[in-house]
């Protein structure tokens, strides 16, 4: 990848960056600070027009829009610029046309849910295009062609949803109906619900499907109460082959809404059409939900997606930087995926906040740059502390040689801190399970594995032990 850098007149580096991806990353961080409502309502249709001398230009969209992100988050807005950019930056709101589809980013669910949400449409003039899409074709509704099962990277932790995913896109209505699909956020559960549809339609260009989000059933059931239009209503969602409802758990918050689906559910179910659910948490643990609702989401499969190893981190941290064009170094590439553990989305972010520092700084960043970048901890235990160190700590608190951890005796002197170390170098410095074998000068991973139970087992039932565990300074 070329980096075009170029010097303004007070010398400092006026790269020509790209603006969009900049107001990409900012929108998620903005995101974190303030509710769904407010960030669809203030930030669609903005973007980062310039930045010049160290003035960034936000467009917005009207002068409403303008007045009111300026005296609300005038503050909050210039600290993520400046965090991004790693430069004192002063924030002007202007007036202008919206950049392309900065204001659209792929994966932040909420634009999504917003774009189906007419109430809104007449103050900032959201473009429908799912919508006049849907229109047209009366078919493809809101999936964003983004989320493919080829674009999916698959791991441990969502191996059967994706599996079941995929079995049910291939033939939807027949073998897993419904289909609830559960997890954390940002762990892939639209992407992959969206899969499915996109798969569908792939392969039947006929087939009526709609993607929505609990709140867009909600507001269009209550929509046509209000235009006594409830015979429309229902008929558009009982007409469909394939229906997904995202964030289901926000049903247990209307009852009314919850019969609607219960009702819906039915006629879709008996008429062999496939339904999917897509929530933060499994039926048992929504609240206020109607038991015979509950039955139905439990009736079928129930799949959920687990926070990601670090192998599935690092596989899906290779294949974002190569779809987005990123060349990092792969050491760097692990780096990130070992350093942010818990969000795909965020490890997403991660990325493109690094790569935006490259094309700035233009030079390609080491291992502690990174770390400040991403404020993770450098001096944490788990980035500084080389597998060799932590086999020697465990050498030492358990008294024996790495000559002999790495040895072939198989006494219940070496094996135990044997154990230890592959435990901890997983738990600790998670590291993937064939580089813990060879460290440890062994076979396969399955001796990793079971090592790594072995010792959560003797943790469990042995205090003194776990204690030993414990004093090992990783
Ligand atoms: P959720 O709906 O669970 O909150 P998303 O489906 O929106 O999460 O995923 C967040 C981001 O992470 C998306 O950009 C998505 O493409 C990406 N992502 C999640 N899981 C995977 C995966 N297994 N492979 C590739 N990308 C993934
Ligand atoms: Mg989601």
């Amino acid at each position: 990848m070329e980096h075009d850098f170029g010097t303004s007149q007070t010398g400092s580096i006026t790269p020509r960056v790209n603006t969009a991806e900049i107001w990409k990353i900012a929108l998620e961080q903005v995101q974190l600070h303030i509710s769904p409502q407010n960030f669809s309502a203030w930030f669609k249709n903005t973007s980062l027009s310039g930045i010049d001398n160290g003035i960034a230009t936000i467009s917005c969209p009207s002068s409403f829009a303008r007045e009111w992100l300026d005296s609300n988050h005038h503050k909050l807005i210039t600290s993520i610029l400046q965090k991004i950019l790693q430069q004192d930056i002063e924030v002007l709101f202007a007036v202008g046309p919206s950049q392309q589809d900065s204001g659209a980013s792929p994966g932040t669910d909420r634009y999504e849910t917003m774009a189906i949400s007419p109430d809104e449409a007449p103050i900032f003039n959201i473009e429908f295009t799912h919508q006049s899409q849907f229109e047209e074709s009366q078919n493809r509704a809101f999936l964003n062609p983004i989320y493919l099962f080829e674009n999916f990277v698959v791991g441990s932790s969502n191996r059967l949803a994706h599996a079941a995913a995929e079995a049910i896109a291939e033939t939807p209505g027949r073998l897993y109906n419904p289909f609830f699909l559960h997890g954390g956020v940002g762990l892939g559960k639209t992407h992959l619900s969206q899969a499915i549809g996109n798969r569908v339609l792939n392969n039947d260009p006929n087939k009526k499907i709609l993607y929505c989000s609990s709140e867009t059933f909600l507001n269009e059931m209550v929509e046509s109460i209000r235009n006594g239009k409830t015979t429309e209503f229902r008929q558009n969602y009982r007409k469909l082959d394939i229906l997904v409802i995202d964030d289901i758990q926000f049903i247990s918050e209307w009852q009314r809404a919850q019969e609607e689906l219960f009702h819906t559910f039915n006629i879709l179910y008996q008429a062999g059409k496939q339904i999917i659910f897509v929530s933060d948490r499994p039926p048992k643990q929504i609240e206020n939900l109607m038991d015979r609702l509950r039955s139905r989401f439990e009736g079928g499969m129930v799949a959920d997606i687990s926070t990601p190893d670090v192998e599935l981190r690092t596989a899906i941290v290779r294949q974002k930087a190569q779809e987005k064009g990123i060349l990092l170094p792969d050491d760097i590439l692990d780096f990130v995926a070992r350093s942010v553990d818990d969000n795909i989305r965020e490890l997403e972010g991660a990325l493109i906040k690094i790569d935006t520092h490259v094309r700035i700084s233009g030079e390609v960043p080491e291992e502690a740059d990174v770390a400040r970048i991403l404020e993770v901890d450098a001096a944490s235990k788990r980035r500084k502390t080389s597998p060799r160190d932590l086999i020697q700590e465990v050498c030492a608190t358990f008294g024996v040689s790495i000559r002999d951890i790495r040895g072939k005796r198989r006494t219940a002197d070496f094996v135990v801190p044997r154990q230890v170390c592959m435990y901890l170098l997983r738990k600790e410095l998670e590291l993937p399970l064939e580089q813990i074998a060879r460290e440890l000068n062994r076979s396969d991973h399955t001796t990793v594995l079971h090592a790594i139970e072995r010792v959560e087992a003797k943790m469990e039932e042995d205090a003194d032990f776990k204690d030993r565990v414990g004093e090992v300074k990783v």
